[in-house]
């Protein structure tokens, strides 16, 4: 049976959580970065405590497929003062979706994907940024969060070019596992040096010229991290960033008790918060299978792959949420562990010092969070 827990009393700030985008109002034209067709309904569709409490301001738009939201703690802003914060949220979060969307056709990881070559390829710091966390977070779950997974999601009609469900045949897995794989991608930042052609700068080297890329799994909680560093600088320093289900915090929260954040069980309406957490200097994701999925002959299949078997990751785990150090790590880890199961993401998380909460495809939960 599952554990129900309500936390330390009282609604929580925000949620985490994804849901569908027919559940919203947030339907978008372009969606990118998650290939899944979940465009994430923010927070404040959870139900959770209102804002407004004196000296606590939002902001919000869209990005990246889904909304983002931020939530700051300070006295007086004037509507000027609030307009800057916005209008800079936004243009730091366009810029990486120029980036890091596969859903748009100039991007760099687009452009980056689509070329065969194997030399170095010039791209920008973030890229690098993200694609060096994402590697090292391939090495510590072996492999099970891996950003080359590209062609199978795209097989399993997940990616950019979407298709029906259908299941692929054998020999057309076997021919997308053979261009999977982490160790075939290279990543240089700009203090590694010049090259052997004599260019210098953040840099992707394809292994194989195959290798495709695809930022889904990390790209939200990076972009969480950047909003959170931005609003840093500007001098916003208490506050809680979202972007969809992939939230980052900072600060002493509303009330000097961190920001609370509810973690939401899956799959089930209307929404029941499993969980409360408090956030200061943290960020929480969560991934799941039980939203973006097809079903044959009665069995799902759900956007996350992988890229061991090729194949989706099957049901017995239903969701993962992930407290971690910073969004990039919560929304890897979040991903990658859902794909290791049970057992491996215990032993991950035990070793990576992260909080988890794992809801089981038989609706139990287990959680392992640090109070
Ligand atoms: P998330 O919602 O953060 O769990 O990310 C899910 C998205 O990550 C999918 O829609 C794919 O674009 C991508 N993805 C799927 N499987 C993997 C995997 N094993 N490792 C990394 N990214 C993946
Ligand atoms: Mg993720």
């Amino acid at each position: 049976m599952a554990r129900r827990r309500e936390g330390n009393g009282g609604s929580p700030e925000i949620c985490s959580r994804r849901r569908e985008e027919a559940e919203g109002s947030v339907r978008r034209v372009i969606r990118l970065l998650t290939s899944a067709a979940t465009g994430w309904v923010v927070a404040w569709l959870c139900g959770c405590a209102a804002w407004g409490a004196e000296g606590t301001h939002a902001l919000s738009g869209e990005t990246m497929g889904t909304t983002w939201s931020v939530k700051f703690r300070g006295g007086e802003v004037s509507p000027q003062r609030r307009d800057g914060h916005r209008d800079g949220v936004q243009a730091e979060l366009d810029r990486l979706e120029a980036q890091m969307s596969d859903y748009r056709a100039d991007s760099v990881v687009s452009r980056f994907n689509r070329g065969r070559g194997t030399n170095w390829f010039a791209v920008p710091g973030e890229t690098a940024r993200v694609v060096r966390e994402a590697l090292e977070i391939s090495r510590r779950t072996d492999g099970a969060f891996d950003i080359t997974v590209a062609p199978l999601v795209a097989l399993w009609g997940f990616g950019p070019r979407r298709k029906t469900g259908v299941v692929p045949p054998d020999a057309a897995i076997a021919a997308a596992r053979a261009r999977v794989g982490w160790r075939h991608l290279e990543v240089r930042e700009t203090t590694a040096g010049v090259d052997e052609t004599g260019a210098m700068g953040a840099a992707l080297r394809k292994g194989i010229p195959d290798l495709e890329i695809d930022l889904g799994g990390i790209a939200k909680g990076f972009a969480a991290d950047a909003v959170s560093e931005l609003l840093w600088r500007r001098g916003v320093t208490n506050h809680l960033v979202g972007i969809g289900g992939d939230l980052r915090a900072r600060g002493a929260g509303p009330a000097g008790e961190g920001w609370r954040v509810g973690i939401e069980r899956p799959a089930v309406a209307p929404a029941v918060v499993e969980r409360v957490v408090s956030l200061r200097d943290q960020a929480v994701s969560t991934s799941g299978n039980y939203r973006n999925f097809f079903t044959v002959g009665g069995k799902r299949y759900g956007h996350i792959i992988d890229p061991r078997t090729g194949w989706p990751v099957s049901a017995g785990v239903l969701s993962v949420s992930v407290v971690a150090k910073s969004g990039t790590w919560a929304d890897a880890l979040a991903t990658g562990l859902l794909v290791l199961g049970e057992a491996a993401a215990v032993r991950v998380a035990e070793r990576e010092g992260v909080g988890m909460v794992l809801v089981r495809g038989d609706g139990a939960t287990r959680e392992w969070l640090r109070e």
